[in-house]
């Protein structure tokens, strides 16, 4: 509707902007600044000294990984009891809550009368995981953490990246700070 509008005459760029050389030289300057900055940082690092200066910002991976917060969320492990056998019950808490639906477990009867089941096997289907965490919230055991700090997960093919329960059973917490 006519009348609802401000028309705006745009002023005619001037010969600066048409021809980009201001933002072609700052972002010469930004390169160069990061590139001299870090070149000198290095090679004083090389001498011993401003070794509490921090050159690039990149990590030095895998030597130097990248710092993680303590509740980060990674790669499942299983929780095992005492005498090695597994911490989970086989109560499909996880597989039911799981969002993805990439928990599947295949249950098994055991002789201790105090445990009801027990899992033969337990698969998580890493390709399909949000890591959301809800499993590890819904065990009613404890059986099941994401406290793995694992940070290579890749696979050559889907099945690489199936996570089967002796892996998770033998795997270990960490932390890449400790
Ligand atoms: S972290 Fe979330 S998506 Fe991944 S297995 Fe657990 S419940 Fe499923
Ligand atoms: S919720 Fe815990 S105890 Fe239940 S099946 Fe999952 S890991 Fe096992």
């Amino acid at each position: 509707m006519p009348g609802q509008f401000k028309k705006v005459r745009r002023p005619p760029d001037n010969w600066r902007v048409r021809s980009y050389l201001p933002a072609i030289l700052h972002g010469l300057w930004i390169t160069a600044h990061h590139f001299f900055r870090n070149l000198f940082i290095f090679t004083a690092h090389r001498f011993g000294l401003l070794k509490r200066v921090r050159a690039g910002v990149v990590y030095q991976w895998p030597e130097e990984p990248r710092p993680v917060a303590p509740r980060y969320r990674g790669r499942h492990r299983l929780l095992k009891r005492p005498d090695g056998t597994p911490r989970c019950v086989a109560c499909y808490m996880c597989e039911t809550i799981c969002p993805a639906e990439c928990i599947h477990i295949i249950p098994q009867e055991v002789p201790d009368p105090f445990i009801e089941k027990a899992p033969r096997a337990f698969y998580i289907d890493l390709s399909k995981c949000i890591f959301c965490g809800y499993c590890v919230e819904a065990c009613p055991e404890d059986a099941i953490r994401m406290d793995v700090f694992d940070f290579r997960l890749a696979g050559y093919d889907r099945f690489q990246m199936v996570l089967d329960m002796e892996t998770m059973l033998n795997s270990e917490p960490s932390h890449p700070s400790q």
